[in-house]
């Protein structure tokens, strides 16, 4: 199995992952559009991290259900984890801290974080090209929640 190791640019931070992604979610909510992505999902404690907390701080936003933490010297996003885990919860990986080959072989899907909560390519083409009319806000535009993993379709 090929071991992908990752850093944040300075390299305070190293992230090990379990295994190569088949999917990562390119999300368009308020604070995805930010700090970038793409995301891939694993399993909370699967990932081997480290230099985290030592050289990390942490941002809890909105519904309260995560952080997302970025090193403290260079101030890359590295990854997002769950503040209650429970079994089986999943935590992120921010997949722009790894090799530019490895983004560039783990196809992304946009998903629409911003406001239906559905991926692009699931939406029906007159809800993904909405023609000036206002869409309605189904929730909330906080993606980070549990909901903010890949579809039923992974593998
Ligand atoms: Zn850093
Ligand atoms: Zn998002």
């Amino acid at each position: 199995m090929p071991m992908h190791q990752g850093s944040c640019h300075c390299g305070a931070v190293k992230l090990k992952l379990p295994s190569t992604p088949t999917v990562a979610t390119d999300c368009n909510c308020s604070l995805c559009r930010r700090i970038g992505g793409p995301w891939v999902y694993f399993e909370f404690g699967a990932v081997e991290i480290t230099g985290h907390p030592d050289n990390t701080t942490s941002y809890i936003q909105g519904d309260r259900t995560l952080r997302t933490v970025h090193c403290k010297t260079c101030g890359c996003t590295t990854h997002w984890e769950p503040l209650d885990p429970k079994k089986h919860s999943k935590h992120g990986v921010n997949l722009g801290n790894f090799a530019p080959e490895l983004i560039a072989a783990v196809p992304a899907r946009k998903f629409d974080g911003a406001n239906t909560w559905k991926f692009f390519d699931e939406l029906p083409a007159n809800e993904s090209t909405p023609k000036g009319e206002a869409q309605p806000r189904v929730q909330p535009p906080t993606c980070y929640g549990s909901r903010c993993k890949p579809g039923p379709r992974q593998a």
